[in-house]
């Protein structure tokens, strides 16, 4: 049987944020997972994030409470049901990344949850005022010691690997084109599945929080390849 190339992977995840590093370690206990960043593993908007996250964990609070301050905050312009699904699922988010320990701020050996702006409850769970910072070392160290996530840093994705041509229904992904900066070489990586966790495009703008490499990369590349993109407008 052929070994299968050091470049194949089953799955290939592209960027190191929450997002990217949150897939990369739900899939590594079944999956050969690729992990491709362009800068190194810190960079992105995750770890500048500072407020808090917000879930429903006090006993006062409820779902259809979370979910109404976010539509009122989204000017009625948010999908009710994308809403739920986040709200409903955000207790166990939270629990997750207890598991995987970090240090959120507590009280009473409960979390310590603070209120924020639009939120008619107290549901902000926070590490101090550095939240992003915390979650994003607990990921990266728990990544760097998973074995089934191979780590490709100051890997840039160039471009998507398709089959057939724009337009046709059966046009499959079946990678990417990275671009390795120390070797200045580009890679062609092999996956069935590619997760884009790029992040935004909020550095198209003079005046923005969000990094340098905020450029809206994965989200050009995913529309040369033939995906819709909606919701440009929201940064
Ligand atoms: C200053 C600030 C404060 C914030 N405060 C809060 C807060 O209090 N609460 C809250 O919930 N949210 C907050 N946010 C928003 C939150 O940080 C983001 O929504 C979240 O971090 C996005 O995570 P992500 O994984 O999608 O993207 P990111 O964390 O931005 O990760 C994107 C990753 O993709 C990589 N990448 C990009 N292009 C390429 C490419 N071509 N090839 C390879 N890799 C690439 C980047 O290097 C990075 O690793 C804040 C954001 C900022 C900027």
């Amino acid at each position: 049987m052929d070994r299968p190339s050091p470049l194949d992977f089953d799955v290939l995840v592209v960027g190191t944020g929450l997002a990217g590093l949150a897939a990369a370690l739900h899939l590594a206990p079944t999956h050969r997972v690729a992990l491709v960043t362009k800068g190194g593993i810190e960079a992105g908007a995750s770890g500048r994030a500072q407020g808090g996250i917000a879930a429903v964990l006090a006993p006062q609070d409820s779902f259809d409470s979370h979910v109404e301050d976010t539509l009122v905050a989204g000017a009625g312009l948010s999908d009710r049901e994308a809403t739920r699904f986040v709200v409903e699922h955000a207790p166990a988010g939270i629990a997750w990344l207890q598991s995987l320990g970090v240090p959120f701020s507590q009280a009473d050996g409960e979390l310590r949850l603070t209120r924020e702006g639009g939120h008619a409850q107290r549901r902000i769970v926070h590490a101090a005022d550095a939240t992003g910072a915390a979650v994003q070392r607990t990921l990266v160290e728990q990544v760097r010691r998973t074995p089934g996530i191979t780590l490709l840093e100051r890997h840039a994705l160039v471009d998507l690997l398709t089959s057939g041509s724009p337009g046709e229904r059966t046009r499959r992904c079946l990678g990417l084109h990275a671009w390795d900066e120390a070797q200045d070489r580009v890679l062609a990586l092999r996956a069935p599945h590619t997760i884009l966790a790029t992040g935004g495009a909020g550095a198209v703008y003079q005046h923005t929080s969000n990094p340098a490499g905020a450029t809206g990369d994965g989200i050009a590349a995913a529309w040369r390849a033939g995906c819709r993109v909606a919701n440009m407008e929201f940064i």
